[in-house]
């Protein structure tokens, strides 16, 4: 008996012959791929094969369809090479017999229909809105209430986070697939991401080694037919039924020189469209929780509660900004009817948060300064004495800040203000000013550093600069003794201790304060809200004689931050940049060089040493544990110090590192005890060690530019010249702009602005770092609409200050529920 494959060789030979008539075989090819692969299936030796037989008996079925001699021959030679590259790979696998089916196959399907289905009918256009009254109660109820959603399903949503009806329509689509291109077959092309509406022709199924189903269903429109593959899902043939009217949705790939739809969406035409033939929206999903049944429940809530939800946004706003009524943006941002309604679904969503946003603000900083401050007007003198006792000359902006710094104490509304200004620009020096006037009127100040090294660090440098001025300051943080800590204690409510330094010590129950009238908040954005919150609260007598009184609050940040994003981030708070260095600054310089000059990068290093100076070296970050990053820093440190540097001193600093080990190991450093300082990214910002010199960042690639700007920032403090090295491991991306964009500028917010320019602010901040409810839908680089909603909000505040009015009443719930959402993630 002749082999199948090599019947199929002679076929194949003779049909070319014969010129591509199909008449190679009687009955045509068609029907002799219906016998042949029934055969080349029993004789296929290995996987490949079953593979190789379905794909040529399905370009066989096709053969006779193709109408160009061209389009034939160019077939035959595909299948005829096929078969030749079979023959090769055969002949080198060892002798057996044919292989054991592993499941039984179902019958080829009937022949197809006959006539070629009718053109098909456009899919029904997607429902709209229905009218519905608002039913704020029915919002609140579970989300079991949904038709088809029970106990499992409720509980899957909830790990979404939706409780509630109405929350689940605050799930919004990650994403969208747009499939509301329809096309006929014959126009489809490579690549496509299209929709088609066809007939099915026939289904066939088969199993591969691993016992998975593959379903295969020709399709076809009148126009051209085409093949949709499906993986594991063989209850599909059930479905797919040849003659059953079909939409399918996904991307045109090419697949053996033809087009074919690989584990596209499909729907009966009969049904409305989910997902298919619109623009499609793709939700988060959870374990147990798949995409269609999300859409099934997200329709089903949308259809039924969408038109339910009140509007709280005022009729004045919605006019004038010309936003569309929420049901309808809710209801769009799910299953838009088209590009143009989403993004305007989208405007309004995002506005709302924005908008929730500025008066959540306005409201913080409303409440903040109800309570008087002591204006604190004397002093000037004693400022005077200060500023003019200070080894330098203060820069110009620092005495435009510390100006509008004073001017604000003076007032017996509390100061609500944040300092930015870049690394090195001199902010402890004004905080220093603020205490002075604080002390000089009888009041007590307070800084809060977020570690241990930076009080100290500004404890020693603070008593330099107020070593003329008769003030008592102490420090505390969590390792005080007992003994001192009661002292402490003792000093701070009897008013004796003038200044305190510390960290979050300060913050404890114990502390309690004669009389502070100034909060200073250090690298602000390493505390959380309630961090900084407790500390202003310890300014609020509760003893009943005095009237409650906040202290002024000066917050600061070395992250610049570009003014738009500072106003939409802090829009409580009053802004002083100091956008000036102190003069003699040398700029640092900056090189990145290649991985193959490393060695260089290290002679350079110890030649720095040499003149007596430090070094940090900073492991690349690896994001994805900082576990993973320990060991990584562990490793690359243990190698430094054996085979680069054995004969100098080397620390390590990373992340898996307790509180008191990493003190330590920077106290060390400080002192001059180690050389080089090997670190992940964990390393301080703010830490000063003015005779370190030279940084070299491994990996430098995998940093944002604000963050490499302030590892730099580590190096040029001295009067020593600096230099920073950048080695990154490959480049990809953003990262040779970022590189150059480095090596080109020691402008900090020149630099931000770049930064945000190309990461976008979720990654600049990281989420937990800005203290401000997340965003969904907003962007805090849309200043158009930031600028909108910030005017909005004022305006809505004059009219209505503490939303009092009952038409506001939707509208102030709807700001506490926003900001309680930050509280709960700071
Ligand atoms: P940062 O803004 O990063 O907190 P610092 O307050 O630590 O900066 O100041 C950095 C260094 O610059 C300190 O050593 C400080 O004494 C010094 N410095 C501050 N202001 C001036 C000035 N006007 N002239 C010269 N040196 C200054
Ligand atoms: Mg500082």
């Amino acid at each position: 008996m002749v082999k199948a494959f090599t019947q199929l060789e002679r076929v194949l030979k003779l049909e070319a012959e014969q010129g591509y008539q199909n008449k190679a075989v009687v009955g045509g090819i068609r029907q002799f791929a219906t016998f042949w692969v029934g055969k080349a299936r029993d004789e296929a030796v290995d996987e490949l094969d079953v593979d190789l037989v379905e794909q040529i008996a399905s370009t066989l079925q096709e053969y006779g369809r193709l109408q160009s001699t061209g389009d034939r021959a160019n077939t035959v030679q595909e299948l005829q090479q096929k078969l030749q590259r079979r023959k090769e790979r055969v002949a080198h696998l060892p002798q057996t017999g044919p292989r054991p089916q592993t499941a039984a196959q179902p019958p080829p399907t009937q022949a197809a229909p006959s006539a070629e289905a009718p053109e098909a009918p456009l899919p029904s256009a997607p429902s709209a809105l229905k009218e519905a009254a608002p039913d704020p109660e029915g919002l609140k109820r579970p989300t079991s209430t949904i038709k088809g959603v029970g106990s499992t399903l409720s509980q899957r949503l909830s790990t979404l986070g939706a409780e509630t009806i109405g929350d689940l329509l605050y799930i919004f689509p990650r994403r969208y697939d747009d499939y509301s291109l329809l096309k006929p077959i014959n126009r489809l092309q490579y690549g496509d991401q299209v929709t088609i509406i066809g007939t099915i022709w026939e289904t066939r199924a088969r199993r591969t080694h691993n016992n998975q189903t593959i379903v295969q269903s020709i399709i076809s429109d009148g126009t051209d037919k085409v093949q949709a593959t499906w993986f594991n899902q063989p209850w599909l043939t059930d479905k797919l039924t040849a003659g059953t009217q079909i939409v399918i949705s996904g991307a045109v790939e090419q697949y053996l020189g033809r087009k074919v739809f690989n584990s596209p969406e499909w729907e009966p035409l009969s049904e409305e469209l989910l997902r298919t033939g619109r623009i499609v929206p793709v939700y988060p999903l959870t374990k147990g929780l798949g995409s269609n049944k999300m859409r099934q429940i997200m329709k089903e809530a949308v259809d039924n509660w969408a038109a339910r939800v009140p509007d709280p946004m005022p009729e004045t706003i919605r006019e004038r900004q010309d936003l569309l009524a929420l049901p309808e943006a809710i209801f769009q941002v799910h299953f838009p009817t088209s590009r143009d309604v989403l993004h305007q679904a989208r405007r309004r969503l995002a506005f709302d948060e924005l908008f929730l946003l500025q008066l959540g603000m306005l409201g913080q900083r409303r409440q903040w300064q109800s309570d008087p401050a002591q204006p604190l007007t004397e002093g000037d003198d004693v400022l005077q004495r200060f500023i003019s006792n200070l080894p330098f000359q203060l820069t110009g902006a620092q005495q435009r800040v510390t100006e509008e710094i004073r001017n604000d104490m003076a007032r017996d509304i509390p100061m609500n203000r944040l300092l930015q200004g870049d690394v090195g620009s001199g902010k402890t020096v004004v905080a220093a000013a603020a205490m002075v006037i604080a002390v000089a009127n009888g009041a007590q100040a307070a800084m809060m550093a977020p570690t241990e090294i930076l009080a100290e660090q500004h404890y020693q440098g603070l008593n330099r600069m107020l070593s003329d001025l008769d003030i008592n300051m102490r420090l505390l943080t969590g390792s005080a003794t007992s003994a001192d800590r009661s002292e402490i204690y003792a000093g701070l409510s009897d008013g004796s201790i003038d200044v305190i330094i510390g960290t979050h010590a300060l913050i404890q129950d114990n502390v309690q304060f004669n009389n502070l009238g100034l909060a200073v908040i250090d690298e602000q954005h390493r505390f959380g809200v309630d961090q900084r919150a407790a500390l202003r609260d310890k300014g609020i007598s509760d003893d009943g004689q005095q009237p409650a009184r906040n202290p002024h609050l000066l917050v600061m940040s070395a992250t610049p931050i570009p003014r738009t994003l500072a106003l939409s981030l802090y829009g409580d708070l009053d802004i002083s940049i100091l956008d000036e260095m102190p003069p003699g600054r040398e700029e640092i310089t900056t090189r990145w060089i290649r991985p193959s000059e490393r060695e260089r990068a290290y002679a350079f290093v110890r030649g720095q040493i040499q003149k007596g100076r430090q070094a940090y070296i900073i492991c690349p970050l690896v994001e994805e544990s900082d576990k993973i990053e320990a060991k990584a820093a562990v490793e690359e440190h243990a190698r430094l110090q054996e085979e680069v540097f054995p004969d100098l001193k080397l620390g390590l600093l990373h992340g898996r590192m307790k509180g008191e080990e990493k003190e330590s190991i920077m106290r060390d450093f400080y002192r001059g005890e180690t050389d080089i300082l090997v670190s992940t990214s964990v390393i301080e910002v703010g830490v000063d060690v003015p005779n370190s010199t030279v940084m070299v960042i491994e990996g430098a690639n995998r940093f944002g530019l604000a963050q490499l700007h302030q590892f730099r920032g580590r190096v040029g403090r001295g009067e020593h010249r600096s230099y920073c090295l950048l080695i990154s491991d490959a480049v990809n991306g953003d990262a040779e702009e970022r590189l150059l964009a480095l090596e080109q500028s020691n402008d900090g917010f020149m630099l931000a602005e770049k930064d945000l320019e190309l990461r976008g602010p979720g990654e600049f901040f990281g989420r937990r770092q800005s203290g401000i409810p997340e965003l969904y839908m907003a962007s805090l680089l849309d200043v158009k609409l930031l600028e909108t909603a910030r005017e909005e909000a004022q305006w809505l505040f004059e009219v209505d200050p503490d939303l009092e009015a009952p038409e506001h009443a939707a509208i102030r719930q709807r700001v506490e529920q926003f900001w309680d959402n930050a509280a709960d993630i700071s």
